[in-house]
């Protein structure tokens, strides 16, 4: 049984990202701990435009206090569409007005808002870059920053994003790759585009073609419909020195259209539609998973730094709340274990690491089964192509049907259920 009142745990969080927000809201409110935030911006960021909030993002958000105002558009039906031909190949699930956590498009403005409305004021430091971490033995860790200041602490959260400092104190060689795939973001106001006759703006609709696609969502509750969102991708994208940049540089739209001109011509001219200066260009970025996302018994990787996977399917932002959630809990179970501070989150990060690195594992071993679908989807010929897409969407062999197949495990996550579920099991391995 541990001793009286433990010390208090000193903790530095790396990355105002959703990880590093959850992060400050769920530790921050643990008895006896000193958290403290450190960002290299300036100021906090938004990259992006849109992000869809699904079941497990709801559930979480519900759990650290933050859902309240993180309101959209419901992603239900997402109507599924030849690109070039605009016709229908899957109509998708139809909106369902009493599930409470439907899956919803919402401005990451939004999202971000009501993380930081819960992070308690004072605690983020900005132009702070972390540049080394330093193992200090029994005495904590110290991370020394860009501006020569530094801080010890007994446990850093890399919450730093996929380029993590923290993960490459890590796995050095950590092989990050370019994944041939880019993004371009933006929203627009719904004005621009109501001129263009059967454009669908109050559902969400993913046109389809051979090596890009084009999403097109509201992202404001339909009784309020400022902003659509276009999220249009390819897949084969050539690598160019020096150009090829991972988060949200500005791109002109001659450059996005010259990807796009050959599709329905509702979309090309909705693209044309779009204000110059308002398209943001996101190259992706993947690497394999991680047998462990904890160091030293001092640091512990949360969000994209864990698992660089190429925009987490859409969810990588819950991820990044579901592991800062677990994190809490971990070292609230282990303190009632241990006696001492290093103790704690040793044991804390065992727990964080039984918990979250199967679940990595299991996406990204789904990621790379995917791989050969988008393979042969860039390489469909367009005779085939409309037949290929509906054949793929009818047995869902392409992955794609939200809340279907494999990706139901990761929409459908509850994290609050998955810790009741460890803490069951460890209850059951401590008895047997
Ligand atoms: C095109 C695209 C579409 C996506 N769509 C969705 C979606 O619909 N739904 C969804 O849930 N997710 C989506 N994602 C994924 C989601 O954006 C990420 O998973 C999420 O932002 C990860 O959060 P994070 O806090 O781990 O990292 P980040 O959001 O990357 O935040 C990292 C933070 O750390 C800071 N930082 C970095 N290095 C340092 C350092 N050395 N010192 C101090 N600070 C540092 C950065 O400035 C940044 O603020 C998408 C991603 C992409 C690229």
């Amino acid at each position: 049984m541990p001793s009286a009142t433990p010390a208090a745990l000193r903790i530095a969080v790396i990355g105002t990202g959703p990880g590093g927000l959850s992060s400050a809201i769920a530790l921050s409110e643990l008895p006896n701990v000193s958290v403290r935030v450190y960002e290299s911006a300036p100021a906090l960021k938004t990259h992006g435009a849109g992000i869809s909030v699904n079941h497990n993002g709801f559930k979480v958000l519900e759990l650290l206090g933050a859902r309240e105002g993180v309101t959209g558009a419901s992603t239900n039906p997402t109507v599924q569409r030849n690109a070039y031909t605009g016709e229908i190949v899957d109509p998708g699930v139809p909106h369902d007005p009493e599930d409470k956590y439907e899956a919803r498009r919402v401005r990451r403005l939004v999202l971000q808002e009501s993380l930081i409305a819960r992070v308690p004021k004072g605690l983020i430091e900005f132009n702070k870059k972390l540049v080394s971490l330093e193992d200090l033995e029994d005495d904590g860790v110290r991370a020394i920053f860009a501006d020569g200041t530094d801080t010890t602490v007994d446990l850093v959260v890399g919450a730093d994003g996929i380029r993590s400092v923290v993960r490459k104190h890590m796995v050095p060689d950590y092989p990050l790759a370019f994944t041939h795939q880019v993004g371009w973001r933006t929203l627009v106001p719904v004005e621009l585009l109501q001129h263009i006759p059967d454009l669908p703006l109050t559902t969400t609709s993913w046109w389809r073609g051979a090596a890009k696609s084009v999403w097109l969502s509201p992202v404001d509750e339909l009784s309020n419909l400022k902003l659509m969102e276009f999220s249009v991708r390819t897949y084969n994208e050539p690598y160019i020195e020096g150009k090829t940049v991972s988060w949200g540089m500005p791109v002109s739209g001659e450059k996005v259209l010259s990807r796009f001109k050959d599709l329905d011509p509702r979309l090309v001219e909705a693209i044309k539609q779009v204000p110059e200066g308002g398209w943001m260009e996101f190259a992706s970025y993947a690497g394999p998973s991680l047998d462990t996302s904890v160091a030293w018994g001092k640091l512990v990787l949360v969000g994209d730094s864990s698992h660089p996977s190429a925009g987490g399917f859409g969810s990588g932002s819950a991820f990044a709340m579901e592991d800062s959630w677990i994190l809490a809990r971990a070292i609230e179970h282990a303190r009632k274990s241990t006696d001492t501070v290093a103790d704690t989150v040793v044991e804390a990060l065992r727990i964080f690491d039984t918990i979250r690195v199967p679940f990595y594992k299991s996406m990204n071993a789904f990621r790379e089964s995917q791989k050969e679908n988008i393979k042969k989807m860039a390489q469909a010929v367009w005779d085939d192509f409309d037949a290929e897409l509906r054949r793929r969407f009818a047995s869902d062999g392409l992955g794609v049907k939200r809340g279907q197949g494999f990706l139901s495990f990761v929409y459908s996550g509850d994290i609050g259920k998955t810790w009741k579920e460890f803490v069951e099991s460890e209850k059951a391995r401590n008895r047997g």
